[in-house]
């Protein structure tokens, strides 16, 4: 008893030191930027500093004699009893660490603390902390942590209703504890484009509300206004006065005052400098009030946002601007078809009574416009089968034949329509090949006629048959200008072309290969491209599988 008594008295005595003390250095005190406390060993507050009261909000006196502990978030508590216990372990034994107060007003404070075990010190006798205010600097970290997941999230769609439901979606509950987008149409109403709360009962309650209160396009404050002069609307506190005032009916007096709302603010998100609609953060069950903080974080969720959508919009118009070029190119090749034909009737007739009237020039110069109608008639088809393409509706036939047969007279066709370059073929396909005979050919002349054309009037084109396992390759070597890497991945995209400045232009329209790969592919096989570059040549092949349980080789064609 004694002893405790001594030790009370000791007590009494360091603390009347320590106050007279810190009447000596109360400014210095007063104006630090930590909370300075001395803890027992069961982490009671014996002291704090006169700071406390700016830091924290607390009078130093009405922090005495409470446990420490009290005062942390208790997602922070073990760990910090932990530390403490560590602490008490050894006499000048010290630690630090991050956790959050609780402020006087009930929010969370992020501070930074050391401390030391001076417990055995004579003149301390206790633990002694001190702690810094590190709020504002963790609400840096996470906000840009949280806005660079916000910048992937948004920019990884380009569709408008999935970036509408991601950013409500990343607002509630990291900004607000709900959250809607409201969208102006061309029509000159708002919609809600997406909405989140964290309660779902709320929503109802929203949602009811907003269907018996439309926006007011001539309101003088709210979206019609932000969207107008791009510039948010912030209301720290919602008053009851202000629900009174918004409210048109005692039913909408009684849904407002029932979602509890604390704060307010709306964003205009812009797209290409022109105001498209808002982001509306509220916070209500939460009791938060938004800060400027927040009205800064909203603002650059904003931002990103707009980013997105501006890339969502350039995406829909680039897809508009496609599917206006097909339905164009699908009605026009279709009405150029009809003069088309009729041109090649009456170039025949001709060509067949000038020849009958002994006129050979005219007759020669007919059979070459009969060419080049040809030539258009092409054209003009390729045209149409990569329309049927894109809408599923080329048909295909289906019967066994021989590759072989397919090539030679391809190569043939190429002859008889007055191609004189050399056009060596080796190999043979060893078994017959399964599927559509003619669109085959039509496949191997694309290959054909490219070798022929990117390729010098000396040089030989060579088509090599080989047999494998389970399919038959057919190949088409040139040895001309070659093809860059970067562009063999595209070769078989609709209308790619390659443009090489350094390269004379060639005629096409970069459909050719898109069609021959189609056909392969609908076909089972595989085209490739192989060529070592520049001036190296090029190899087109492509796979066709057998007819199925043919004889020869050393399987049945079975995968
Ligand atoms: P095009 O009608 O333009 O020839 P293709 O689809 O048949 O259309 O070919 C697309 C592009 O691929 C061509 O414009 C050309 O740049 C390149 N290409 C095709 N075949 C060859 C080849 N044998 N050698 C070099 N480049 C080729």
């Amino acid at each position: 008893m004694a002893a405790d008594g001594a030790r009370v008295g000791q007590r009494t005595d360091r603390l009347r030191t320590l106050k007279r003390g810190e009447e000596r250095f109360r400014p210095l005190l007063e104006h630090s930027f930590e909370v300075i406390a001395l803890l027992d060993r069961a982490g009671v507050i014996l002291y704090t500093g006169p700071s406390t009261r700016r830091l924290l909000g607390y009078a130093p006196d009405e922090l005495v004699g409470r446990n420490a502990l009290e005062l942390i978030h208790p997602d922070d508590r073990e760990a910090i009893a932990a530390a403490l216990a560590s602490l008490l372990a050894e006499p000048g034994e010290s630690g630090a660490a991050e956790y959050r107060l609780r402020h006087q007003d009930g929010s969370w404070r992020w501070m930074e603390g050391a401390w030391a075990n001076l417990l055995d010190d004579a003149a301390v006798g206790a633990i002694v902390g001190n702690s810094r205010d590190v709020t504002d600097r963790k609400a840096l970290e996470s906000n840009l942590s949280y806005l660079a997941r916000a910048s992937k999230l948004l920019s990884a769609s380009l569709d408008f209703d999935t970036i509408w439901r991601n950013l409500t979606e990343l607002a509630v509950p990291h900004i607000a504890d709900w959250c809607a987008v409201d969208v102006l149409h061309e029509r000159g109403v708002f919609d809600i484009a997406a909405i989140a709360h964290r309660d779902p009962e709320k929503l109802a309650l929203v949602k009811e509300y907003r269907e018996a209160n439309p926006i007011d396009m001539s309101a003088e404050f709210g979206l019609p206004v932000i969207v107008t002069t791009k510039r948010p609307e912030y209301i720290p506190l919602i008053t009851d006065e202000l629900l009174v005032a918004i409210s048109k009916t005692a039913r909408d007096l009684e849904v407002v005052r029932s979602l509890g709302m604390t704060s307010a603010l709306s964003v205009p998100l812009v797209v290409r400098d022109r105001g498209i609609g808002a982001i509306t953060f509220v916070t209500s069950d939460s009791r938060r009030r938004l800060t400027e903080t927040d009205v800064a974080m909203a603002e650059e969720l904003a931002a990103r946002a707009s980013l997105a959508l501006e890339n969502a919009t350039l995406y829909a118009e680039a897809r508009g601007a496609v599917a206006l070029r097909d339905d164009f190119i699908a009605v026009a090749s279709h009405e150029l078809k009809t003069p088309i034909t009729s041109l090649k009737m009456y170039t025949q007739v001709l060509g067949n009574r000038t020849a009958r009237a002994g006129d050979e020039r005219t007759s020669r110069l007919l059979a070459k416009m009969d060419a080049q109608t040809n030539k258009l008639t092409r054209l003009v088809n390729d045209l149409l089968d990569v329309s049927r393409m894109r809408h599923g509706r080329l048909e295909f036939y289906d019967e066994a034949f021989d590759l072989g047969e397919v090539v030679a007279e391809a190569v043939e066709h190429l002859r008889l329509t007055g191609e004189e370059r050399e056009m060596r073929v080796e190999g043979e396909a060893a078994r017959p090949v399964r599927g559509d005979r003619d669109r085959v050919g039509q496949a191997l002349t694309n290959l054909l006629t490219n070798a022929l054309k990117f390729s010098a009037p000396s040089e030989a084109v060579v088509v090599r048959l080989t047999p494998g396992t389970a399919e038959a390759t057919v190949s088409v070597r040139d040895f001309g200008i070659g093809i860059e890497e970067e562009h063999q991945r595209r070769l078989f995209e609709r209308f790619y072309r390659v443009d090489d400045p350094d390269e004379r232009t060639y005629p096409g329209l970069g459909i050719g290969l898109f069609i021959a790969n189609e056909i392969v592919t609908r076909h089972g096989g595989v085209m490739r491209v192989a060529s070592a570059g520049k001036g190296q040549g090029a190899e087109f092949s492509f796979t066709l599988p057998y007819e199925r349980g043919t004889a020869g080789g050393t399987d049945t064609g079975d995968h």
